[in-house]
């Protein structure tokens, strides 16, 4: 395989061939990764994970960003943010962290930001603000939103029926702010 940028949802291996390792998962036969990162073959393990990126990146206003959620408060949501697409040469800084505040989340009103965004979630955002304090960024925007979800139960990624997130491990309905780019449908 050759060295490359994988992002989370894209194509490592098949299960004939691998095992998934760190950072990736089985999907209907196939192993997928769970992360920004390099794929990295174990020959002895017969395993493919993903070695994740340090989440230090240089964002501007408008800049396109993935995030996972890491904490999930009243009023805010707390990511650890990459831009995308992850660009050659783009400059390294020190900021990994963003807010996504309650009142940039969403047109319509959110009454809980805990029934929109759980902890381990991926979403794309757009930075709607950079400065010394921190980044914030908003999905009030079409295409932006929750695009990989995990089960609060059993943490496997959820798969979107029409406008319902569901489990296809244990059942359970959830629902999100879900991007128009939801990656499992
Ligand atoms: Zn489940």
């Amino acid at each position: 395989m050759k060295k490359k940028t994988v992002l989370p949802g894209d194509f490592l291996s098949t299960e004939e061939e691998f095992e998934p390792g760190h950072n990736a998962f089985l999907d209907e036969g196939d192993i997928v990764s769970d992360a920004i990162g390099e794929p990295v073959e174990d020959g002895q393990r017969k395993t493919v994970s993903v070695q994740a990126q340090k989440p230090l990146v240089v964002v501007r206003r408008d800049d396109i960003v993935l995030g996972k959620v890491e904490t999930v408060r009243d009023s805010s949501v707390t990511l650890s943010i990459m831009p995308e697409p992850v660009e050659k040469g783009k400059k390294v800084l020190t900021h990994g962290r963003a807010s996504l505040p309650i009142r940039m989340v969403s047109r319509d009103y959110v009454e809980k930001l805990s029934d929109m965004f759980r902890i381990g979630d991926w979403i794309r955002a757009k930075v709607a603000k950079v400065e010394p304090a921190g980044i914030d960024l908003r999905t009030d925007e079409p295409g932006l939103g929750v695009i990989r979800a995990y089960c609060t139960k059993c943490r496997q990624p959820l798969q979107l029926f029409g406008s319902q997130l569901k489990c296809l491990s244990c059942g359970r309905t959830e629902e999100r702010k879900i991007s128009d780019d939801y990656s499992l449908k």
